[in-house]
């Protein structure tokens, strides 16, 4: 295998390099590519290419591709595999961590521009079932926007809508709606794909299934997602979004795996839920629970506060139409709510438009722009840890290593793993039903005003390795290795399969450079 040198982008300089052009010819891109799109060797392209949200590495690479279509991004890989060394990269809209969309002097396919407006809406079967045909390249907020035009919603989410349906889909997508409908890569029923072989391939889960379940959560490594067909159901209207605060999480954990295990029609429609400080931390604590302005949180209501360092807060959401009665909806969430055992007086809830609900990271994203958090680095940890091993985690980790919190979001919420496809390429931990989806959303200052990236990829370095030393049952979601020795103890019995799949759709690894799991061949 080669050794891939990181190449750290220093703190006190955000500039990209410019590209490098020591170890590849332009030559040895053929000119005759005859694409309807661009190919762009403009430094400004490079520079866009060889950053990303993470903000920690950066290489830039020998040129930026404008596809126009498939058939441009076909002839595209088609090209790279004749020549001598050269590797592409996907790239949606770059919100990767860890440089997954680089490629080190080889091409980046700039996916918003194939043909990322245009989506089609059908209605089949006999109850006119709606599905999106969407572009690999276009937004979620973008197919959000266009399904609700005609009364429709995906099923399932992200958080954050300003990703690629091909990014998302490379990875497995999950939100608060993933207890019930799965992730992501559990709503699709076909794709389009150009594979490492340059072959434009339609496939689903009864034709070609090995490459449409191989490219789910496939991190890349088997083909560039170019059209996706997204099931929908039709959408609600308004969401009566609510959170409520608890002082431990095995009564946390109780309720949230209640709701997650509970019928559809007696459990809300979103489900998910944070740790924060138990301060009054502007970043880290009570202050990032109200939903509304002007909403208060008591901290006088916390039974014996001092011993916990970090509080618990389930986040749900209840869809309901504008024509329901605000009587029916306050008797039905409040009958859920009844169940559960938070703290009486620590619960907040607002009614708000379905769309708005969705997009409400995108508030957030205007706020830490305007600050200049948005743009500093993101060493974020993202991880599945096994519901048994969740109580020891929280013990050595949320209320000990991280008891001071993240400088930001650190989410903890329950999935299913009968809602997840085996069949796809995502890993899961080994054992049981439920999983824990843990994310440490870290934002900072640039440095020296805020903390400094390897001060906070050090932490999350503490944190696996007490995970490791526990034993803990768990996988990194967004996974990011140095090694394919540590790729290979990631993917543990899936890893055979993996290759497999790799030596048949991707053979000479020209794809995906950027995950540095395989090494291009000649
Ligand atoms: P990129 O970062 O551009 O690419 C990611 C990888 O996929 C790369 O290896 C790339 O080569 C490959 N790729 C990209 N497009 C294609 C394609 N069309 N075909 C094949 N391979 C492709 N994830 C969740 O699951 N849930 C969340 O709630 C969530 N919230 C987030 C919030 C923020 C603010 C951010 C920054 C990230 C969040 N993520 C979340 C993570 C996100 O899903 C991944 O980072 C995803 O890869 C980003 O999508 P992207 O379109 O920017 O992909």
């Amino acid at each position: 295998m080669i050794a891939y040198a990181e190449r750290f982008v220093p703190e006190n300089d955000n500039e990209a390099e410019p590209p490098r052009q020591d170890h590849h010819d332009i030559q040895s891109l053929p000119l005759d590519l005859q694409l309807q799109g661009t190919v762009d060797f403009g430094a400004s392209s490079a520079a866009m290419a060889a950053r990303d949200f993470g903000g920690m590495q950066s290489v830039s690479p020998l040129a930026v591709i404008r596809p126009m279509g498939v058939d441009d991004v076909a002839r595209l890989v088609k090209a790279v595999l004749c020549s001598g060394d050269l590797t592409v990269a996907a790239r949606g809209n770059g919100h990767s961590i860890n440089g997954q969309a680089m490629s080190d002097q080889g091409l980046v396919v700039d996916m918003r521009t194939a043909e990322a407006d245009r989506f089609q809406i059908l209605a089949e079967g006999p109850n006119g079932i709606g599905y999106a045909v969407v572009p690999g390249g276009a937004l979620w907020e973008d197919v959000l926007r266009v399904c609700l035009s005609y009364g429709y919603a995906p099923r399932s989410y992200t958080d954050y809508l300003s990703l690629t349906v091909g990014g998302t889909l490379s990875n497995a997508g999950v939100s608060g709606q993933a207890f019930r409908y799965g992730p992501q890569t559990s709503n699709v029923t076909e794709l389009e794909v150009v594979t490492g072989n340059g072959d434009i391939v339609l496939c689903s889960e009864r034709e070609n299934s090995e490459l449409f379940f191989a490219a789910l959560g496939g991190l890349g490594q088997f083909g560039i997602i170019t059209r996706a067909k997204i099931p929908l159901q039709p959408a609600p209207d308004m969401v009566r979004w609510v959170r409520v605060v608890y002082e431990d999480l095995d009564s946390y954990r109780r309720d949230a795996e209640g709701l997650v295990t509970g019928r559809e029609g007696e459990s809300f429609d979103y489900v998910e839920g944070f740790v924060f400080v138990n301060s009054n931390d502007s970043v880290n604590g009570w202050p990032t629970v109200a939903i509304r302005p002007g909403q208060r949180f008591d901290s006088a209501l916390v039974p014996n506060s001092l011993r916990h360092p970090v509080l618990y807060c389930l986040e749900l959401g209840f869809n309901y139409r504008r024509t329901d009665k605000t009587s029916t909806v306050d008797s039905v969430v409040g009958g859920l709510l009844g169940r559960l055992r938070y703290i009486e007086g620590l619960e907040f809830q607002a009614d708000v438009v379905y769309a708005d609900f969705l997009l409400r990271v995108k508030v957030a994203e205007e706020h830490a722009k305007a600050n200049g958090i948005w743009d500093a680095p993101h060493p974020w940890l993202n991880m599945f840890v096994s519901a048994d091993d969740i109580l020891e985690f929280d013990r050595l980790i949320f209320r000990d290593v991280l008891k001071g919190g993240v400088g930001g979001p650190v989410l903890v919420y329950p999935l299913l793993r009968s809602k997840w496809d085996r069949r796809t390429s995502v890993v899961l931990p080994e054992s049981g039903e439920v999983f824990y989806l843990v994310a440490l959303l870290r934002f900072a200052l640039p440095f020296p005003q805020g903390q400094s990236a390897v001060q906070m990829v050090e932490e999350n370095k503490e944190v696996l390795r007490i995970c490791d030393e526990n034993r803990f049952d768990y996988k990194l979601y967004l996974p990011h290795y140095k090694s394919q020795d540590e790729w290979k103890a990631h993917f543990g019995g899936q890893w055979a399969r993996f290759v497999d799949r790799k030596m048949r759709f991707d053979p000479m690894a020209v794809l995906a450079p950027g995950q540095r799991i395989f090494s291009r061949s000649f």
